[in-house]
């Protein structure tokens, strides 16, 4: 079903204009758990009995506030472990304190994007920025954990989704999850390591949860159903989890890059969108056509305001889970 743009998003997507977009969660009160136990904003439990330890994060953007809305809940409510660990973290604090309903796209980060600074080099090197600090802070927190739940929410129309680093540990991860249930297996961005694709490499667990829209209720729920499975199948909260339908499993096989400042879509695509002919045209950049390079193939996530040098879409291909 093609998209249907919010007048907000359809103007965002022309470079026009147009009024903020609808932010129908309420900015969460993260005073009290500023300080943290562990780390700034890093909250560490430990249960009574052995197990994983699992590291959940959000704020990863600053402006996805959806995930800090659970974790600020569970907090508040003393969510605890009976096995292993727990360990909750706001990320980009620093983001999210710009973090305003009249421009609420605006907060993703201060200097860099939080999510492309996980390269050893970065980490290890001489770099300066407030989201690099940040990372080092939160680096032997994050290094430490077995399996690592990264919530995240989107700009433009998409289905749900799970991102897996192209590793069968996680990827079994994503699919163990079942919520959302589809799985996207890929390569990062070229860009820079994003957390996930750090602990993957470290021979760990870790997946990012592209839950819905930003700022949506919907989108906190399918958090919290997916977390709280997450802590019940590794024993981590009391109670079998629910059985799920299996879950697909896709994996990138292009990512488009803009080259021209003309990048346009041929229509509003909506993420998850599956396009059955091979060589369909879905977009254009200048004078080159950009067609889909094989049969059933997804869109993930289609950025429809792009720039040259920016991903504008990934497509990807079903493949037996
Ligand atoms: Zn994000």
């Amino acid at each position: 079903m093609p998209a249907e743009l919010n007048p907000a998003l359809a103007a965002l997507a022309a470079g026009e204009p147009g009024p903020p977009p609808p932010v129908r969660i309420a900015r969460p009160d993260l005073r009290p758990w500023v300080e943290g136990n562990v780390a700034r904003g890093a909250w560490s439990f430990e249960g009574p009995a052995p197990g994983p330890h699992i590291c959940i994060l959000a704020l990863t953007h600053g402006n996805e506030i959806a995930g800090a809305v659970l974790l600020e809940r569970w907090l508040r409510q003393g969510l605890r472990p009976v096995a292993g660990r727990l360990s909750l973290v706001f990320a980009n604090l620093d983001a999210f304190a710009h973090f305003d309903p009249a421009d609420p796209v605006a907060s993703r980060f201060v200097e860099q994007d939080f999510n492309r600074v996980w390269n050893p080099d970065l980490l290890d090197g001489p770099g300066r920025s407030s989201e690099l600090r940040r990372a080092r802070v939160l680096r032997p927190l994050i290094e430490s954990a077995d399996i690592l739940l990264d919530l995240h929410s989107m700009l433009w129309p998409a289905d749900p989704l799970l991102l897996s680093p192209d590793s069968p540990r996680c990827i079994e991860l994503g699919l163990s999850l079942g919520e959302p249930p589809l799985v996207v297996a890929d390569q990062g961005h070229e860009s820079g390591r994003r957390v996930v694709d750090h602990l993957a490499a470290l021979g760990r667990r870790a997946v990012l949860l592209e839950a819905g829209d930003h700022w949506e209720p919907e989108t906190v729920a399918r958090m919290e159903r997916a977390a709280s499975r997450l802590l019940h199948l590794h024993g981590l909260l009391p109670g079998a989890a629910e059985p799920m339908a299996p879950s697909r499993l896709a994996r990138v096989t292009e990512s488009i890059t803009a080259r021209s400042p003309s990048f346009s879509f041929i229509r509003p695509f909506r993420g998850g969108e599956v396009l059955a002919e091979p060589g369909t045209l879905i977009a254009t950049d200048g004078s080159r056509e950009i067609r889909t390079p094989h049969e059933n193939c997804l869109l993930v996530m289609p950025t429809l305001r792009t720039a040259p040098g920016v991903t504008a879409v990934r497509l990807a291909r079903f493949e037996e889970a």
